[in-house]
Order: C-alpha cells, then sequence, then structure tokens
C-alpha cells in the first residue's frame, strides 16, 4: 500500500491510493478513526485491516482523483528527527573524503562504523514544495538521494536477523546540505538543518510492495541531468546494520525515519562543484517508491 498525506482545507490528511491506483482514498472520511499515519503505524495489523477495507470504500466523498490532492511529506510533522547516515555508499564515500568538504575525514574514506547525525523535524517539506537554498548565504546547497526506512514495530536491540520485522516501509529523502557549513561546523548537523531542508514523500511505501531492495536503484536529475544513480545493494552499512546500530543505543519508535545515506555524483563530486540554484528543479527517483521533485528557491 501506498500512504500520502495532502492537504485538505490547509490541514494535513491521511489517504492511501486506491487498487486502480488513479485515486486518493481519505482515511479521515473512510476511516476517521485511525488518525494520521504515524498512529496508522502504531495500530500495527489491526490498523492496516481497517486501512485495507476503507481503500475499498464506497463513500464518494472519500475518493479524490491523485491529480486533484495536494501532497505533503507523508509524515509531515515527525515526533522527533530524522536519524540520517553519513557516507554510506563507497563511491560516494571516497568523492566526499577527496571533495575538501569532510570534516569528519580521517586517514580513510570509507567509515569503521556508521556515521550517524539527525535533522530536526522543522527541515520537513513536501513534493512540490521549494528548497530554499537562498537561505544558506554560503551559496553551497547540495542535494543527496537517499532511500528512507519508516520503523514500523519499535524497539530496544533490535537483531540483524530481525530488523526487516521493524520496517514499516519506505519513502524518498532529499537530505539537502550547506556544503560550506558542514564543513566550518565540524559536526554536520547544522549544515543539514536550514528548514526546508528535508524534502520528503510523496509517499510511504509498505515494504511488502517495495519487495526485495538489492536491485532498487535510487537516482538525481538536476533540470534534467542525471546526476546520481546508484543500487542499494551499494550500501556500505546495510539496512539491518543501521536498524541495531541504532537500536543498540536507543529505543526506536513506529514513525521514526532512517535516511541511510546518499551515492556517488552529488554537486561537491564535480569539478567545479555544481551546487543548487534557485530555479533547478531537482527530482529524485526511487523504482517501486516513486518520484520526488522540488523547483529551488
Ligand atoms: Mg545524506
Amino acid at each position: 500500500m501506498r500512504f500520502v498525506t495532502f492537504a485538505k482545507r490547509g490541514r494535513p490528511t491521511v489517504g492511501v491510493i486506491s487498487e486502480s491506483g488513479d485515486e486518493v482514498v481519505d482515511l479521515s472520511v473512510a476511516a476517521p478513526r485511525l488518525g494520521d499515519l504515524v498512529s496508522i503505524i502504531e495500530g500495527g495489523d489491526k490498523a492496516m485491516v481497517q486501512v485495507r477495507t476503507a481503500q475499498r470504500t464506497r463513500k464518494k466523498e472519500a475518493r479524490r482523483p491523485r491529480s486533484r490532492v495536494k501532497l505533503m511529506a507523508p509524515i509531515p510533522v515527525p515526533r522527533r528527527n530524522i536519524f540520517c547516515v553519513g557516507k554510506n555508499y563507497h563511491e560516494h564515500a571516497k568523492e566526499f573524503h577527496s571533495s575538501g568538504f569532510d570534516a569528519s575525514a580521517g586517514q580513510a574514506a570509507v567509515p569503521d562504523c556508521p556515521i550517524i547525525f539527525s535533522k530536526s523535524w522543522t527541515t520537513v517539506i513536501g513534493p512540490g514544495d521549494p528548497i530554499p537554498a537562498s537561505a544558506d548565504k554560503t551559496r553551497s546547497v547540495d542535494y543527496e538521494v537517499e532511500l528512507g526506512v519508516i520503523i514500523g514495530k519499535g524497539g530496544r536491540k533490535i537483531s540483524k536477523r530481525a530488523a526487516y520485522d521493524h520496517v514499516f516501509g519506505y519513502t524518498i529523502i532529499n537530505d539537502v546540505t550547506s556544503r560550506e557549513l558542514q564543513q566550518c561546523h565540524k559536526q554536520w548537523f547544522l549544515g543539514k538543518n536550514f528548514d526546508g531542508f528535508c524534502p520528503m514523500g510523496p509517499a510511504v511505501v509498505t515494504a511488502d510492495e517495495v519487495g526485495r531492495l538489492r536491485d532498487i536503484r535510487v537516482r538525481t536529475e538536476v533540470n534534467g541531468e542525471s546526476r546520481q544513480d546508484a543500487a542499494v545493494k551499494d550500501l556500505i552499512f546495510d539496512i539491518p546494520t543501521l536498524i541495531k546500530t541504532l537500536s543498540d543505543v536507543m529505543t526506536l519508535m513506529p514513525g521514526d525515519i532512517i535516511a541511510t545515506g546518499t551515492p556517488a555524483g552529488v554537486g561537491i563530486g564535480f569539478k567545479p562543484p555544481k551546487f543548487l540554484k534557485k530555479g533547478d528543479i531537482v527530482t529524485l527517483t526511487i523504482d517501486k517508491v516513486g518520484k520526488l521533485e522540488n523547483p529551488v528557491a
């Protein structure tokens, strides 16, 4: 199933894409007790049975043509920060290491342990919303396509073997970054945390619908020019390792979001760097998950 959140009279409203694929079923009408997407995730199998029934609703007022809704990020206000992973594809780790912007670098390009940081929930914007690159006076704003993992069942000390039992689904995340701030402040937090620096969406697609991740490709185009194109199997630390690493330390909660890292082809990988500028269109695609497009302002 594909969950979306759309604006209904300006308010975030959860929907599910109809079986035909061309309609959004408004769950606030078809199953009003379910609440927002994080509440549905918390509701587990019981909530999913209700969603499946609601998806077939005959209530006309619950069905809207997909082209007529204004999508928001599927989880527009996460309950806590988005967890992110740095340097998690081999080719990107090398490109970042040699770019001159990597203040985290030790001797090796490829890290021994996952590099974890976070983006505040105030960074989240939806499909079509402008990326506020002009807010960064250093004019060094860069894109990073990432597969986003949405945690289903929470837990502590989750083993690698059990990790996928804790995955609800996937989304697309653009880990937008000010490279100058990332470098200057050493810790990556500020460079990653301008308001609006986390485009997300267009949907959360359940894990069963995405299936095997190995050959799924993640791609970026800027103004139609291909920049990033890699397979998820090229991750240095795979999703079970990331879930184990995080949950060894902290309790993961339903609706938590993990951005798994970006492959080679970011703007600073080019000489000279290709930073985002006003008027650019950034298009991220992940097989079976969808397409996330944002203009740059
Ligand atoms: Mg990233």
